[in-house]
């Protein structure tokens, strides 16, 4: 059963309002050992608005999903959905979630690539010596584990059970209370360092 269900429809724009223009389309996937998941995409061609997330359709208890990322994980498949915290230790790199984030469904390396176009953000933002070498520092780092050189771990908290990394090598931890507490859902910020 890998048939995907596709349904569009048109909606009032969340952004600007706009009556008949933005669609919304919902794709209903089936992750291997996984279960069903919805992913949402709303598009507005009028003011541009552009927003994607990920429902599982079955609901699960908080969980801490540890991978350890090599060359023979990269295509491990990842579910992200909006409520998960994302981060990389050894390379001091963290994605909270915040009203902007966005649920995906995507492997190691996608995830990977994600935190690079994030660190190549942040080069431009920030000018300062300091900054641009950790943060030339980090997109190294990350550019060596992408080709396969060294080894780092991914973890993804999730404190709604939402999310997965669908691999035989993923370990799966229970969320400790106090850690479940300072785990934001909402508001965002990207830590770097
Ligand atoms: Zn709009």
């Amino acid at each position: 059963m890998n048939e995907d269900q596709l349904t569009e429809m048109i909606i009032k724009c969340p952004a600007c309002s706009v009556e008949g223009k933005a669609k919304s389309i919902m794709k209903e996937l089936e992750i291997p050992h996984f279960g069903k998941v919805l992913e949402t995409t709303i598009q507005c061609p009028s003011c541009g608005f552009k927003h994607s997330d990920i429902i599982a359709l079955e609901q699960n208890d908080p969980a801490k999903y540890v991978l350890e990322i090599n060359k023979n994980t990269l295509t491990v498949r990842v579910v992200r959905s909006q409520s998960a915290t994302v981060s990389i230790p050894e390379i001091g790199i963290k994605v909270e979630p915040g009203p902007k984030s966005e649920g995906y469904v995507t492997n190691v390396e996608g995830i990977l690539n994600r935190f690079e176009d994030a660190v190549k953000k942040a080069l431009k933002l920030f000018e300062d010596d300091e900054s641009q070498k950790n943060a030339k520092n980090t997109l190294n780092q990350i550019q060596e584990l992408k080709k396969g050189n060294g080894t780092a771990t991914l973890i993804i908290q999730d404190p709604f059970g939402q999310s997965n990394i669908v691999s035989d090598s993923v370990k799966i931890l229970e969320i400790p209370e106090e850690e479940l507490r300072e785990l934001k859902t909402g508001f965002s910020h990207i830590e770097d360092g």
